[in-house]
């Protein structure tokens, strides 16, 4: 589904990527954990189309490069990202955002359009999903809302928009244990044969719930080693210096 080559990014000059190539099929979950600094988020921004990257290499997502599209043109693809500091959008109903968003998938599928009775029956649907309540529908898009709530928003948007391919950068930063579990059964909700996820954590926690099928351990812009969820736990354990040289 999602296969990058040979990828390299810069930042006004500095290179921060420095040569990952990674291929994720349908159905799989890739975890990368890494240190702060190593490139886990400019990563992410790359394959959602944020400008401001020079980059060389090519992402393919189904076989087509999308180097070149808007990032809301891969939006419409069905590539979906969570934000490490999600955003808040003041005066942007919750509700009418996640409508406008799943409309314009369904569009650009050429599939019928959710009126807003149907809307409103699937997001009361999903909304239990995340165990939050119906009040967050009516209020603006994160405005206000706890560092946990921000989170499980996210997770409802994944819920609802059912993208191809999910980003998710630190979806499990400064969440309790009760939170985790409904962020993890949430993200397992979502999963299917032909859907892919891609994980950014720090910690191995979140891990442990949705159990990956391959992770990454990345270091200074490459990754350095490949696993599976022991991996994860031999990083928590050991941290990273062991994978330097
Ligand atoms: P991570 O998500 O793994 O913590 P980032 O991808 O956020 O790492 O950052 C990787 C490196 O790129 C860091 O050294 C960071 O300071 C640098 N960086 C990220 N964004 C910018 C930017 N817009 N301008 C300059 N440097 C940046
Ligand atoms: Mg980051």
């Amino acid at each position: 589904m999602l296969e990058i080559k040979n990828l390299h990014v810069s930042i006004k000059g500095k290179e921060i990527i420095k040569g990952i190539d990674l291929t994720i099929n349908a159905g799989e979950l890739h975890a990368i954990m890494g240190r702060n600094g190593s490139g886990k988020s400019t990563l992410a921004h790359v394959i959602t189309g944020k400008d401001g990257y020079e980059i060389k290499g090519d992402i393919l997502f189904n076989g087509e490069s999308i180097l070149d599209k808007k990032p809301e043109e891969r939006a419409l693809m069905g590539i979906f990202m969570s934000f490490q500091y999600p955003v808040v959008i003041p005066g942007v109903n919750n509700t009418y955002f996640l409508k406008a968003a799943l409309n314009a998938r369904k569009k650009a599928k050429g599939e019928a359009e959710l009126d807003a009775m149907d809307f409103l029956t699937l997001i009361k649907e999903k909304i239990k999903l995340v165990d939050m309540d119906e009040s967050y529908l009516s209020r603006a898009v994160n405005d206000g809302f706890s560092g946990g709530e921000k989170k499980r928003n996210e997770i409802l948007q994944l819920l609802t928009l059912e993208p191809t391919f999910a980003i998710l950068d630190e979806t499990d930063s400064g969440l309790d244990i009760d939170a985790l579990k409904i962020i993890a059964n949430g993200i397992n909700q979502y999963r299917n044969k032909d859907r892919a996820i891609l994980a950014i954590t720090h910690y191995q926690r979140l891990l442990d719930y949705m159990k990956p099928d391959v992770v990454h351990a990345m270091i200074d812009g490459r990754i350095v080693k490949t696993g599976d969820i022991k991996l994860a736990h031999e990083l928590e354990e050991k941290g990273y210096s062991w994978l330097v040289n």
